[in-house]
């Protein structure tokens, strides 16, 4: 599974509440990234550049940490992969990794938010946490992108009959309630076609 969202929509968290309640290991690439950072890793200082600027870190170094990932033994009985993919080339890639491993998605997830209400989300959560790139310039370009790259992903999820749009307005607990009503509709079976 994926779970695609603006910044701010709380995929995070969703996809780790999904993770605890399906039993499947839960990968934020956005994690991955600031584990390396913090752990003052070459990848780590290579792609804090690009987070601090609120742009993309280059496919030549997600890909392949994506792809490294996905070879490790948790992941054999499903996963829930959250921030990636955000480009179409990043949506081939994943075509060819899941391809090679005999794996296929089911059910792409869609949070959606108003960018107002994103903002506001966003200039909260960097009182609390300090995260270099929530501040608001960084925050309204990391919008943008999402807008200008990852809505075209979500275009092909939805082309392949696999996407789930769920609403991200509302308490934690009832959004959680709606994605697992959407992984679990039955809808997904016909517009699937019969799987
Ligand atoms: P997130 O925690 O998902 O908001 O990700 C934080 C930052 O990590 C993003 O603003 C990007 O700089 C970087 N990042 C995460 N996932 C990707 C991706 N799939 N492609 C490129 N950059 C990414």
């Amino acid at each position: 599974m994926l779970m695609i969202g603006p910044p701010g929509s709380g995929k995070g968290t969703q996809a780790e509440r999904l993770s605890e309640r399906l039993g499947v290991v839960a990968i934020s690439t956005g994690d991955i990234f600031r584990a390396h950072v913090k752990g003052g890793t070459p990848l780590g200082i290579e792609a804090k550049r690009y987070m601090d600027a609120g742009d993309f870190v280059p496919d030549t170094i997600t890909n392949e940490m994506v792809r490294s990932r996905l070879c490790q033994d948790d992941v054999e009985d499903g996963f829930l992969l959250d921030g990636y993919p955000r480009t179409t080339a990043q949506v081939d890639y994943l075509d060819q990794v899941l391809a090679r491993g005999g794996q296929q998605l089911d059910v792409v997830l869609q949070l959606t938010a108003d960018d107002d209400e994103l903002v506001h989300r966003l200039l909260g959560r960097a009182k609390e946490t300090g995260r270099s790139d929530d501040n608001e310039a960084v925050i309204r370009h990391r919008l943008d992108l999402y807008h200008e790259q990852t809505e075209a992903v979500v275009a092909k999820y939805a082309e392949r009959g696999i996407l789930r749009k769920v609403d991200g307005h509302g308490g934690i607990e009832d959004v959680t309630d709606k994605l697992m009503g959407a992984i679990e509709s039955p809808s997904r079976v016909s517009i699937a076609g019969g799987r």
